[in-house]
């Protein structure tokens, strides 16, 4: 993709498609030709507090016509609740919004799942598009119509599957990203690799340091190659009856040490972190080989997202694992590999192994 190009990936859903608009400097254009296409709508831009002050002078433009709002919550997955949600909603209503409502999600994988969700149960259901500004909601989260958000009972408890209408991908978005979120898009980024795409495994061996810099090519490379991933996962299986399992890949693990470190460790990172545990129980289990496991972990390294010291106990995150809502009667079904690019799903895993695996990251 050049520099002034921007690429397109359609994703089939059940009933119809949506696109994902992909390039650099885009966001203006979007909302040109999202004003046009929904010239009888009333629009609320939903956002959180960090990318509305980072983003103040582009939104009081957007304001300036009278159909256009824009509706922020507290940066953080803390926020991710049915309190913000509720907030929200009695915002909308205050402001008179109707069923002629066009939700915008304008932000990372919190406001997309977020508003997303209001979309979906907003008068039953409104039209809702993904303006994604995270490097993880970029290559994962704004797509694939999973929406919802958080219980203290555990992570996405409450949710809907709604697809957005379409995605908008400016990359510029990520120059002001805090290089931490960064890594923590990385680490889905490899995933994607790891289980559907031998050839960007390669290619980020070599490249990962340019795609960390946001170098151009390589930053685009990286994530249309994920996204083309997910998409098709989602295309084959979009309400999660089987492959789209493999997509949780790392999160069993992942998701049990983001909630025990009360989100302290992000997504992303707990995702890094997962994978060298998933890969180590894949080996061990026989079905992965030693030198594949070896890249992998030299991959996660080299991505900086194993580089923290982990204060979490083993039976703690193997306790909270059974938690999980992808559990099955409190047996948990792991979506494991068999090599680089092809994954597994719906194993089952003795506790010892899992144990050992994590004590050999670091977990005591
Ligand atoms: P996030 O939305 O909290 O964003 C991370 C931080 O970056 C926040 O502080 C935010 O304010 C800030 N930020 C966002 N864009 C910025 C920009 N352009 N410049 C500067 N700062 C910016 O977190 P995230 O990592 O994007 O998403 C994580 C969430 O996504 C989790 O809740 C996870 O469960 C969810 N998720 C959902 C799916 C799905 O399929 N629905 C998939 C993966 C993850
Ligand atoms: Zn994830």
């Amino acid at each position: 993709m050049s520099n002034s190009e921007k690429e397109i990936i359609k994703v089939f859903t059940g009933k119809s498609h949506y696109d994902i608009n992909i390039g650099r400097n885009i966001s203006q254009k979007a909302f040109e030709e999202i004003l046009e296409n929904y010239n009888d709508f009333k629009i609320a831009i939903i956002t959180d507090s960090n990318v509305e002050r980072v983003y103040s002078d582009f939104l009081q433009k957007l304001e300036k016509n009278d159909r256009v709002f824009t509706l922020s919550f507290k940066a953080g997955e803390e926020s991710k609740n049915r309190k913000t949600k509720e907030i929200l909603e009695d915002n909308l209503f205050e402001l008179g919004f109707g069923r002629d409502t066009l939700i915008i999600a304008l932000g990372g994988g919190v406001t997309g799942d977020l508003a997303g969700f209001i979309a979906a149960t907003y008068m039953r259901g409104v039209p809702f598009i993904q303006i994604p500004t995270t490097l993880l909601s970029q290559v994962d989260s704004s797509i694939g119509g999973k929406v919802g958000i958080d219980h203290p009972t555990g992570k996405n408890l409450l949710g809907a599957f709604y697809p957005p209408s379409k995605v908008y991908i400016d990359i510029d978005f990520l120059k002001t990203l805090p290089n931490e979120e960064i890594i923590n898009g990385i680490a889905e980024i490899i995933k994607a690799a790891i289980i559907q795409d031998g050839q960007l495994f390669n290619y980020l061996e070599s490249k990962i340091e340019r795609v960390i810099n946001l170098e151009k090519g390589y930053i685009e490379k990286a994530i249309i190659s994920s996204l083309k991933v997910k998409a098709r996962v989602v295309e084959k299986d979009e309400k999660e009856a089987g492959l789209r399992k493999i997509l949780n890949f790392g999160h069993t693990i992942g998701h049990s040490i983001e909630i025990l470190s009360n989100f302290d460790i992000p997504h992303g990172r707990a995702v890094g972190i997962g994978m060298a545990v998933e890969t180590l129980i894949s080996e061990k289990i026989g079905i992965l080989k030693l030198e594949e496991k070896e890249r992998i972990l030299a991959l996660l390294k080299k991505s900086k997202l194993l580089d923290k010291s982990f204060k979490l106990s083993a039976d703690e995150i193997i306790r909270k694992t059974a938690l999980d809502k992808k559990s099955r009667k409190g047996v948990v079904e792991y979506s494991l590999i068999e090599g680089i690019g092809e994954a597994v799903y719906g194993i089952n895993v003795e506790d010892k192994i899992v144990k050992k695996s994590l004590s050999e990251i670091g977990f005591l």
